[in-house]
């Protein structure tokens, strides 16, 4: 059983054949049914979607129009709302509610979406596969010896189970495309500061985005044109709503200029993933669209940049929890401040979380700053020259998502480096500020998807939207 797609609730919905009560009753069945093996929402919040259903329906009666009424949404666990608790997934965040809702959900919310409950994610979305959340791992609905994937996993399988339509996510460097990719759904990480972070719990505040994770690109189109632009409490958010439309844009695949990587840099990269992007690569040649090989010498140190930046930045944005603000207090054996301090965020903290606190402080420390933070800086530099070199040869660049097809529960569990590594292909744009999708193209041997990602200068998000569709339909996986 799955909920039937948003076109459809929607046109049902628009014909009077059904109500919002209805759509959500359809989506708490599956959920009902799925969650418990799949684990993707850790906190269904039956009532309150409800209440807002039946507001829908009565404003709808009196005429109201509210384009995504009839869309069914999960929210990762890192993004306020004032409707629950918001825990990062985190002991340390046990039972927090937040006196404020984010941005991005609340302008979801007055567009008509149904918030359904929040998915579960790596503890401060710190990780690749869910199995660093302290609710435990989220399952693949594809195969649930494998992960969904992460930090967006509880998001991913969300709506690849149709327990939801959609689901927002948070990108800091692959949480959305990854998982998408794992789960065989479309995930958008948007050019930084498009979507306001107000309401986002910080994880790497100069990478973090928020963005659609969905069935097709057209619902991930809309999502992301009801929740972007400018907000005055995000300093950093951008204003250029009028580069996108509600609707798909016709992008002709005729004359599309295709960047592609001159080498592949990842480690172990799977020959199916190869198989699939060379497949995609010649439907866009077939039907017009321009290959152009592109060198891009400092990516291959995207890895290293990033993961000195973002535990860096992490490591300072985590140590507001102290047991004095926010969430759990465990006082401590000795009655002192120190003691206090000590026991909260031993007993909060995860332990990948705990490794990159103690990576960021010591790579910000008096002696290492300029060898490890300063360099990462100016390799970021180098990265983000990089792309603008390719922006004047090539439209978007096509390259894999991920090295592999899925990975297995535990296949990463002792071996960090071997998790970090897979991020190979999805920092990069993080690193860059720029925007990128993920779309599924097609199925491993093993049953699990396999995607490819479209990467673009700053505020293309609308015409890799339409690329998206474009590459789905002659791949055959785009659904309604
Ligand atoms: N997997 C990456 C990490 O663990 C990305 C996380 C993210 O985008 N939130 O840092």
């Amino acid at each position: 059983m799955a909920l039937s797609s948003f076109a459809d609730c929607r046109n049902s919905l628009l014909e009077g054949k059904t109500t919002c009560t209805e759509i959500v009753r359809q989506a708490l069945d599956v959920i009902d049914e799925k969650n418990p093996s799949i684990n993707a929402f850790t906190h269904v919040d039956a009532d309150g979607v409800y209440q807002s259903a039946e507001s829908l329906d009565q404003r709808i009666a009196r005429g109201e129009r509210l384009p995504l009424a009839g869309l069914v949404l999960g929210i990762k666990d890192v993004l306020s709302t004032s409707e629950w608790p918001v825990t990062c997934s985190s002991k340390i965040l046990e039972g927090y509610r937040p006196p404020f809702e984010a941005t991005s959900v609340a302008r979801l919310r007055n567009a008509g979406a149904l918030m359904v409950g929040r998915t579960n994610c790596d503890e401060f979305a710190m990780g690749s596969t869910t199995e660093h959340s302290a609710y435990g791992v989220t399952l693949n609905p594809h195969d649930q010896s494998f992960v969904a994937g992460g930090s967006s996993g509880g998001s991913a399988a969300a709506v690849a189970a149709g327990m939801c339509h959609a689901a927002l996510g948070t990108d800091t460097g692959g949480s959305i495309r990854q998982p998408a990719a794992f789960c065989g759904v479309v995930g958008l990480k948007p050019t930084y500061g498009l979507v306001s972070r107000y309401g986002l719990v910080a994880f790497a505040s100069s990478f973090d985005c928020v963005g659609p994770m969905a069935q097709n690109p057209r619902d991930a189109r809309q999502i992301l044109y009801y929740m972007m632009g400018n907000d005055p409490k995000d300093a950093t958010s951008l204003d250029h709503s009028s580069l996108m439309t509600e609707s798909q844009e016709d992008i002709p695949l005729d004359g599309l200029r295709v960047g592609l990587l001159s080498e592949y840099y990842g480690d172990g990269i799977q020959d199916e993933v190869t198989h699939y992007l060379d497949q995609t690569a010649d439907h866009l040649q077939s039907h017009g669209a321009e290959l152009k090989t592109i060198d891009m010498p400092h990516i291959a140190h995207g890895i290293a940049a990033y993961y000195i930046l973002a535990t860096a930045e992490a490591s300072s944005n985590l140590s507001r929890y102290d047991g004095v603000k926010y969430g759990v207090r465990i006082q401590g054996d000795e009655h002192s401040l120190e003691s206090m301090y000590t026991a909260t965020r031993g007993y909060g903290f995860g332990f990948e979380v705990k490794r990159r606190i103690m990576l960021g402080t010591y790579v910000l420390s008096a002696g290492y700053y300029d060898a490890y933070y300063g360099k990462a800086q100016r390799v970021r530099s180098l990265i983000r020259n990089d792309f603008d070199e390719a922006w004047k040869k090539v439209d978007v660049m096509l390259t894999p998502v991920t090295p592999t097809a899925g990975a297995r529960i535990g296949e990463w569990g002792n071996d960090p480096l071997q998790m970090y590594l897979s991020d190979a292909y999805t920092v990069t744009a993080n690193l860059a500020g720029i925007p990128a999708l993920s779309v599924p193209v097609g199925k491993a041997a093993n049953g699990l998807p396999v995607g490819v990602q479209i990467i673009g200068p700053p505020l293309s998000e609308s015409r890799l939207l339409s690329i998206g569709e474009k590459i789905m339909m002659l791949a055959n996986t785009v659904s309604s």
